[in-house]
């Protein structure tokens, strides 16, 4: 199993050095509990393995995973830049004090008050469309922006049919043979194109198709920067490096994993003799998928016809089990090592059969009263969370070395109903 799973003298999972059953009695549940060493961990992993290999290496952090603006900081004070999707991503960034040139913005579909409010913030803007080239170049204080494009090479790659952004099927991006016109086209329209960038999928554990997309978008840089002549600043090859979720996954070895692309990505820059620029990556997953888990409390054991322990999350709190069918390994907080002894389905407290957590996990003995922790938590989770079936949002808490903080509040019953107005026609 490639999880760290920590206990302390009584045997109790801890978080950051923290007692989960603390953690659970403090803030209630459900909680997400957020390791702030683990996220610093996972950057510096990450940065020195590339770095060591090629210098200029920079690590955009795609906050869409989590955007808890604590978490933001976090990567901000590590000397992280942002990959934002949304205008909304932008707002977030700007406010957790992120540079706007350390800000890529990959939008999809936009719209053009979207394409003007990110001209206004002066991020860097990567164009998803000619439609989108075209309404940005009518921007008049669009001139200056930095900009590059989101190219689909005919690869794609990811854990589930939704999470594969490349290839044939893949709304994103410029086709690569239209490539070298759209880049003459920007360069027509006034602008200077400065990188290229391409984002084939999420979770991905074996560096086999992540070394296509790499050799794929190097080849069409050579061809751009020959057709268009185009000098890149930087090359980015979006996120994608997936965690173990399932106790049989393995790791992806960073470091062979970093000298392979580096060793590709140097020996392609010399072939199309493109110079040194920025290697760029946007992990989200990567960086804070392991640093959290969710917390919830078993508050039924029923025997029907299957058995089921309910908890008090549902898929309003954690929606990827439902969403992708995706694995979340399971265990009691109070005991997070011991053995299992039977098969359970573990079900969340949202009215839809699709609610579950899990379907015939083997587990230990799970009582009413127990404190589940659902591993992996940190990516895509609160960030995907709603208030279905009026249930107020988890809280966040942050960890660090025996200190915990809230750093989003539970919900309140108040918060299901602002922005909601009742015309005064209908008060009698
Ligand atoms: C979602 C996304 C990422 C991050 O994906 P992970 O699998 O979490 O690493 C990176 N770049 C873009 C453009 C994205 O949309």
């Amino acid at each position: 199993m490639d999880f760290d799973l920590k206990t302390n003298e009584k045997g109790n999972l801890t978080i950051g050095g923290t007692d989960a059953l603390e953690l659970a009695d403090q803030y209630k549940t459900p909680l997400y509990v957020i390791d702030e060493e683990r996220i610093k961990y996972n950057y510096k992993r990450l940065y020195t393995a590339f770095s060591s290999y090629y210098s200029d290496f920079k690590i955009f952090y795609a906050c869409k995973a989590n955007t808890n603006l604590a978490v933001m900081k976090i990567l901000e004070n590590e000397g992280s830049g942002i990959d934002a999707v949304s205008p909304g991503e932008i707002y977030t960034s700007l406010l957790a004090g992120f540079e706007p040139s350390r800000i890529l913005y990959t939008g999809n579909n936009v719209t053009d008050e979207e394409l003007k409010f990110a001209v206004k913030s002066g991020v860097r803007i990567n164009l998803d469309s000619v439609s989108q080239l075209k309404r940005l170049s009518k921007i008049p204080e669009a001139k200056g922006t930095k900009i590059s494009f989101r190219v689909n090479p005919m690869v794609g790659a990811g854990h589930h049919d939704h999470c594969i952004t490349g290839g044939p099927l893949s709304k994103f991006g410029i086709m690569e043979e239209e490539a070298v016109d759209v880049y003459k086209m920007a360069k027509d329209l006034g602008f200077k194109p400065i990188g290229i960038h391409t984002h084939i999928g999420s979770g991905i554990i074996n560096p086999e198709p992540f070394m296509l997309a790499v050799r794929t978008l190097m080849d069409i840089s050579g061809k751009v920067k020959e057709g268009a002549d185009v000098k890149f600043d930087f090359i980015d090859f979006g996120g994608g490096i997936g965690i173990p979720y399932t106790p049989e996954e393995r790791k992806l070895d960073i470091k062979d994993f970093a000298e392979k692309i580096t060793t590709l990505y140097q020996d392609k820059l010399s072939e199309y003799d493109l110079g040194k620029p920025s290697m760029c990556l946007e992990p989200g997953r990567y960086l804070v998928g392991d640093a959290s888990v969710l917390l919830t409390r078993v508050n039924t054991i029923k025997q029907s016809y299957r058995k089921f322990a309910g908890v008090d999350a549902g898929f309003n709190t954690l929606l990827r089990p439902t969403m992708y069918g995706s694995y979340h390994h399971i265990v009691l907080a109070e005991k997070p090592l011991a053995e299992p002894t039977q098969k359970i389905d573990i079900a969340g407290d949202v009215c839809e059969s699709g609610d579950l957590f899990a379907r015939d996990r083997s587990m230990p003995e799970v009582k009413e009263g127990d404190l589940l922790a659902i591993l992996n938590a940190g990516a895509y989770a609160f960030s995907m969370s709603s208030q279905y079936n009026s249930r107020p949002k988890a809280a966040e808490v942050l960890v660090s070395k025996d200190v915990s903080n809230i750093i989003r509040e539970r919900e309140t019953f108040a918060d299901l109903l602002t922005k909601q107005n009742v015309p005064v026609r209908l008060l009698k």
